[in-house]
């Protein structure tokens, strides 16, 4: 599956009505809003299972709304609301006087949602650490005992560029999050796995951040090392205390630094190098 496929159906499966951990199964409510919901969400599903079936192509035209609503068997207001909510998630744009177009679908139009969550709320940061811990910590005890010796050649590999990018955040950053991405791969747990990767695209943004305080790379090699020798000791307590130093020591540094606000991100860092 590509990464956009994957992106739209881990999206819709997390509002999806056929999703266990979905809101539907919130029990008390009142009767209207969540039977028009359920019709919206079922709606916006069935649009975006034609893009995954390729009936609708990036860039292409939706069928006016009268006929939507007819294809999919659903009012014209529930069509409008599905078409808005896949609006808000960049799935769909409308076009003023010209109709509703499936957009680009370009990972980076996708992820743009997200971005704005992270951006409107730098506070989300530290939930997000504690989600990391709770995850990250688990990975890694799994990992110790599943690990692969391809996937210690891995990790061993990252490490040593990253030691070596230790001056280039968005190089170092690359290595960074693909150390973290083999463990959750090693834990060989596919639900993990689909969990870490809904959440994917906000860690990005949070280690934006800390990627660009140079401080926390310097801690981030001496950590890392940790967590590589944990692991190929294949030591799963070891392990899962090295990613919760990790994770403690970059939060901590965030914090004394005055937090997300106080922090260009390593893409400024990156304009601020070039018009130099
Ligand atoms: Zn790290």
């Amino acid at each position: 599956m590509t990464p956009i496929a994957r992106y739209v159906k881990l999206n819709g499966s997390m509002v999806g009505p056929h999703d266990p951990l979905s809101r539907d199964d919130v029990p008390p409510r009142p009767m209207e809003p969540i039977r028009k919901n359920a019709v919206t969400t079922e709606a916006a599903e069935r649009i975006k299972q034609m893009i995954l079936e390729r009936r609708l192509s990036p860039g292409s035209q939706l069928p006016p709304e009268r006929e939507l609503s007819e294809m999919l068997g659903i009012s014209r207001s529930s069509a409008r609301e599905a078409i808005r909510a896949l609006t808000h998630m960049n799935i769909l744009e409308s076009r003023h006087g010209q109709g509703t177009y499936v957009t680009s679908l370009s990972p980076q139009m996708l992820i743009q949602p997200l971005r704005f969550v992270m951006a409107i709320d730098e506070e989300l940061i530290y939930p997000l650490f504690e989600l990391r811990k709770i995850m990250e910590t688990g990975a890694a005890a799994l990992a110790a005992s599943r690990i692969t010796p391809e996937q210690l050649d891995q990790l061993q590999d990252h490490y040593d560029r990253l030691v070596e990018e230790i001056d280039n955040p968005p190089l170092f950053l690359e290595h960074d999050i693909a150390m973290h991405e083999t463990i959750f791969d090693a834990a060989g747990n596919v639900l993990l796995l689909n969990l870490h990767e809904s959440v994917f695209e906000l860690l990005r943004e949070s280690r934006n951040k800390t990627g660009a305080i140079a401080e926390i790379r310097a801690r981030t090699i001496i950590d890392h090392g940790e967590i590589l020798k944990a692991l190929q000791a294949r030591d799963p307590e070891r392990s899962s205390a090295a990613v919760m130093a990790h994770l403690d020591h970059v939060e901590s540094r965030l914090r004394e630094l005055g937090g997300p606000q106080m922090t260009p991100s390593v893409q400024q860092l990156d304009t601020d190098h070039n018009g130099k």
